[in-house]
């Protein structure tokens, strides 16, 4: 079954958690109707991961930030818990990492649901907390859509598509276990409050999306796909994920257009 990618973003918050879970919302929508296989299939995961493979050439990487290659051309990073760590193509977290000190942000999210997926770390919560604060004097009202995604889920959800379209194509639309930054804690996905848009490219075009392009650096947060970087970070461009920093981090990355990847000084990870 195809469903149409407009009607996918009305669907239940399972479906939004599913969309934004696989960071390329142009190619996702199709498979939203497998998020209602999510929970059937925790008892295969693991299978799937076994096969993946990751090619590219290999970053050249800071020897002081990752450790030694746990896949081909896949770096585990040193430190997870810093606040500029690396999670990409190239840079994934231990396995089974949880960050520390998750907590539920004191935001609007675009449904009332309490769901794991709403917790950030503490360090990047009581930042949003600030910034969603100052949007809305600014007359902008912003709303989280998905932060904090486990290393389970992951796993899980990466299995699902590799079982469905094969390793190669699932990792064209979805980040593979343990490179996905919302398992840092610090990302997270936002909106209107209504949700329309959210993660999809019109969400660039909005106010909130202006808004947070201008102003989320003083807050520690960085657009972190921004447009014309995708060969630098391997995403396209995503106005709606932000991640936290540290506010002198995000203030020199914004004010030198750089991707994270160029602030850390680490090579493209796509060509
Ligand atoms: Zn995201």
């Amino acid at each position: 079954m195809k469903l149409n990618p407009k009607f996918c973003l009305t669907l239940a918050s399972a479906a939004l958690l599913s969309l934004s879970a696989c960071s390329q919302a142009a190619q996702v929508p199709e498979k939203q109707e497998q998020s209602s296989k999510i929970q059937q299939d925790k008892s295969n995961q693991g299978k799937s991961q076994a096969n993946i493979k990751l090619s590219g050439e290999q970053a050249n990487n800071d020897s002081k930030m990752v450790s030694p290659m746990s896949q081909k051309g896949v770096h585990v990073v040193a430190d997870p818990d810093s606040t500029l760590v690396l999670v990409n193509k190239h840079f994934k977290l231990p396995d089974h990492y949880v960050p520390r000190q998750l907590v539920y942000p004191n935001v609007p999210f675009i449904t009332s649901q309490r769901s794991e997926k709403f917790k950030m770390r503490k360090v990047a919560a009581d930042a949003l907390e600030k910034m969603f604060a100052a949007a809305k004097k600014d007359g902008i009202s912003l709303a989280g859509v998905s932060a904090y995604r486990s290393f389970a889920l992951q796993t899980v959800l990466f299995n699902n598509y590799a079982r469905q379209d094969g390793v190669k194509k699932a990792l064209t639309y979805c980040a593979s276990p343990g490179t996905s930054e919302h398992e840092t804690g610090l990302a997270i996905d936002v909106s209107g409050t209504s949700g329309m848009y959210a993660a999809t490219e019109a969400f660039a075009k909005t106010a909130q999306a202006k808004w947070l392009a201008e102003h989320a650096q003083n807050y520690g947060f960085i657009i972190r796909y921004p447009k014309g970087k995708e060969k630098v970070t391997g995403y396209e461009y995503e106005a709606w994920h932000i991640r936290y920093v540290g506010v002198q981090a995000a203030k020199t990355i914004t004010k030198n257009k750089l991707a994270l990847e160029e602030y850390l000084r680490v090579v493209p990870v796509t060509k």
